[in-house]
């Protein structure tokens, strides 16, 4: 009895007296909501993923609280984006004093360049890369599996083969994209967004950017001759519909509906999943929604 005993109190420790389960694996911090769900879509059960900045939140201007010190402090892992899209990160890892391995998601990618002079972004690596599903594909799902079989090599046969499934359904829907882009007369495939963040959506499924209010993160007060330029744009293109990002302030794209005429025909989500049961509270639902959104906007059968 008394060499039992050592291993009966090593598994009552592993189960807390309020009945919750063991420990995970893993205590994964992701910095926002897509990362968290590609995170969770990897780890299955074996690890706890939270996400710092809440879904409907702009993360670019989000600024870290007390709780998420105290989160990442606690972490084993923490997932982020990288180029610049967290602006808040290096500040973030550096109060926390956190020990945890840290895992740039978006690591193999070729970045997109932002190009406005009139930002002080120009010439810096555009952030959105998840908006073309083949990076998630390629990089983000292999980078997260990675990192997560490195804190946690026991885990590894589960996470390669809930990548392994994760990567089919991707390429199912980056397929079913492609086909809902083709009923769109390429002439009508010209996008204004609040944000300067389709340009790798774009250049995945054959859009054309027209313009955009605010180059990376919602500036107080966008320079007068972007907004100049992008009405003279707008109708210089024929451009059929505008778009909101769900994350942002509707008020200057409204405006620039009125001052071109050309209606808002809907929200995107780019820089956050939808609230749940909002159909868009997954990485794939968010896409989804999206390019829902754009053929009924810009004109595709059912408009
Ligand atoms: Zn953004």
């Amino acid at each position: 009895m008394a060499a039992l005993l050592p291993a009966v109190v090593a598994l009552v420790a592993c189960v807390p007296a309020t009945g919750q389960p063991p420990d995970p694996a893993v205590r994964a911090v992701a910095t926002y909501s897509v990362i968290a769900d590609l995170a969770r879509r990897v780890a299955g059960e074996r690890a706890d993923v939270v996400s710092l900045v809440p879904a409907g939140t702009d993360p670019h201007t989000y600024e870290p609280r007390p709780d998420d010190l105290r989160r990442v402090a606690g972490a084993s892992l923490v997932l982020y984006n990288g180029f610049n899209l967290e602006l808040w990160f290096g500040r973030l890892i550096a109060g926390s004093g956190t020990r945890a391995r840290i895992a740039v998601a978006s690591r193999g990618v070729t970045p997109i360049v932002i190009r406005d002079p009139l930002s002080r972004y120009h010439g810096a690596p555009d952030p959105h890369a998840w908006m073309d599903v083949r990076n998630v594909i390629r990089f983000y799902v292999p980078n997260i599996r990675e990192a997560l079989t490195i804190v946690d090599p026991e885990g590894a046969a589960i996470y390669s083969r809930n990548a392994q499934q994760y990567i089919t359904e991707l390429e199912g829907l980056d397929a079913s994209i492609r086909e809902q882009v083709a009923t769109l007369p390429a002439a009508r495939r010209k996008l204004v967004t609040t944000e300067n963040a389709m340009f790798y959506f774009a250049a995945a499924y054959g859009f054309q950017v027209v313009g955009w209010i605010y180059t990376l993160a919602p500036e107080s007060e966008p320079p007068a001759r972007r907004i100049t330029e992008l009405v003279e744009r707008i109708r210089r293109e024929r451009v059929p519909a505008l778009f909101v990002d769900l994350t942002l302030n509707p008020k200057l794209m409204e405006r620039l509906s009125q001052e071109t005429g050309v209606p808002i025909r809907g929200a995107l989500y780019i820089d956050s999943l939808g609230k749940p049961g909002s159909g868009a509270d997954s990485y794939a639902g968010m896409m989804r929604a999206n390019v829902e959104v754009l053929i009924r906007g810009l004109g595709g059968p059912g408009s």
